[in-house]
């Protein structure tokens, strides 16, 4: 499967080292076309396919000139940083990110550290009909960096807000679950800064999942379960590559990855009052966040590059997704779990409440999810026809159709699936009933 950000497979089957030296070549050659730079960042994050991978995506660019600096297992933020760090052409980051073990993946990063946008990943793609390689006095060279991750530690305990030593006084007790991604390799590090005590299950970096390992609440019991016995008064869970960071509160509950980039607002916004920017589908706590701290909320189209860009373009102070990933501009813009976890925690030690007292006082929203099949006449159409029929809701067509009935604080998203003949109807209100109420509105709304 071939998205913008990247290209992903099952490893194996649709997914081999041909396919990644393909696409790393060609990424080589893009990266090279556009400076005079010939440096490219390698990471990977655990998974046992990723050294072969690695090693594929390191011969293909050398094979197209390019010098690899390898950071090794490493988040994929981290890899991020270091491309901003090293000055470098581009970077690539082998990950699959949230999806489970059988799955890999390349991601590709422009020379600002961010992923690359539609238009840029087009470019990229051009090269791959035509790859000019380098003869043998033009082949790149390959070094090894291994201080990325210390790096990227210094960058986050060096945010202007962050009071290190007022967290550091609390002596926070941590439950932490890495789920033998590469989250192993940053956060207890990170944790051990930050003066917390630390229990710690699947901190192997070996990338033999033992659950799923999408930090969605239904994959957090075993943490849930530490946090109880320990008494921790908080649990983190992030993912393979440690872009995506959840919550379980001290009672040992799961609050759901949605409060993550809320309760992150929520901080910053005491410090640095600003914009907030986040994508169309993403849970109206954050709204309630932003109301509360008279800033406004800005929506930008699914796909992270599409938030970061955004936050770019409005100066935003915090933004990020709903699925637990959180971009501070002041260390870069993508999203990055370590980042979030300080920013936590120092909600936490300055406000002197728990995690759930905190998620409380932001209320609760439900949302629910479900596929109908795509209406056979033009969806631009299907939208018009839709905006027309709700006139009392706030109509978003950057991104599908975002329909907002703001008042009664619920809202509706329709997507085309970019792989199935398909569209996604995700919908919040306060209750489960009154969400999926408005996905049968909708579903009987649409024509078939
Ligand atoms: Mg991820």
């Amino acid at each position: 499967m071939v998205s913008v950000s990247g290209v992903r497979g099952r490893v194996g089957d649709g997914l081999t080292p041909e396919v990644i030296a393909t696409f790393a070549a060609a990424f080589g050659a893009y990266a090279r076309s556009r400076g005079p730079g010939k440096t490219v960042v390698l990471g990977r994050d655990s998974r046992v396919s990723g050294p072969m991978f690695a090693r594929a995506a390191t011969a293909a660019l050398q094979s197209v000139g390019c010098d690899v600096v390898d950071v090794g297992i490493a988040p994929t933020p981290t890899v991020q940083l270091a491309v901003e760090d090293l000055h470098a052409a581009g970077g690539l980051a082998v990950t699959a990110s949230h999806n489970p073990i059988e799955w890999n993946a390349l991601k590709f990063i422009g020379p600002s550290g961010m992923f690359l946008d539609g238009d840029e990943a087009a470019a990229m793609r051009a090269f791959l009909d035509d790859i000019p390689r380098a003869t043998w006095d033009g082949l790149g060279g390959w070094s090894e960096d291994a201080d990325a991750v210390e790096r990227h530690l210094k960058r986050i305990l060096a945010i202007p807000f962050l009071d290190v030593e007022a967290i550091r006084a609390k002596r926070f007790h941590v439950a932490l679950d890495c789920v033998r991604g590469a989250g192993g390799t940053i956060f207890p590090r990170l944790l051990e800064a930050l003066g917390c005590t630390v229990d710690a299950i699947n901190m192997e970096t070996d990338g033999r999942f033992p659950r799923e390992p999408e930090p969605v609440a239904e994959n957090l019991k075993e943490l849930e379960a530490l946090v109880r016995r320990t008494g921790a008064a908080i649990g983190l869970a992030t993912d393979p590559d440690v872009d995506r960071l959840s919550l379980v509160s001290g009672e040992g509950r799961a609050i759901g990855e949605d409060y993550t980039l809320a309760l992150a607002s929520m901080l910053v916004l005491r410090h640095r009052p600003g914009a907030v920017v986040t994508n169309l589908s993403t849970s109206r706590l954050l709204d309630d966040v932003a109301e509360r701290a008279g800033v406004p909320l800005v929506r930008a189209a699914v796909g992270e590059i599409n938030v970061a860009r955004r936050m770019q373009a409005e100066s935003a102070t915090i933004g990020g997704e709903g699925n637990g990933g959180v971009i501070l501009p002041d260390v870069h813009l993508t999203r990055d779990a370590p980042v979030a976890a300080a920013l936590v925690l120092q909600l936490l030690a300055e406000t002197g409440e728990s995690v759930q007292s905190l998620a409380d006082g932001l209320g609760r929203y439900e949302i629910v999810k479900e596929k109908v099949a795509r209406p056979s006449q033009p969806l631009d159409a299907v939208y018009d026809a839709l905006a027309a029929r709700f006139p009392e809701a706030d109509a978003d067509r950057q991104d599908g159709l975002r329909l907002d009935w703001r008042a009664e604080k619920k809202w509706a998203h329709l997507r085309p699936s970019g792989t199935e003949p398909i569209v996604r109807v995700i919908c919040e209100a306060p209750t489960r009933a009154e969400a999926a109420e408005l996905v049968e509105t909708l579903r009987a709304a649409l024509p078939s």
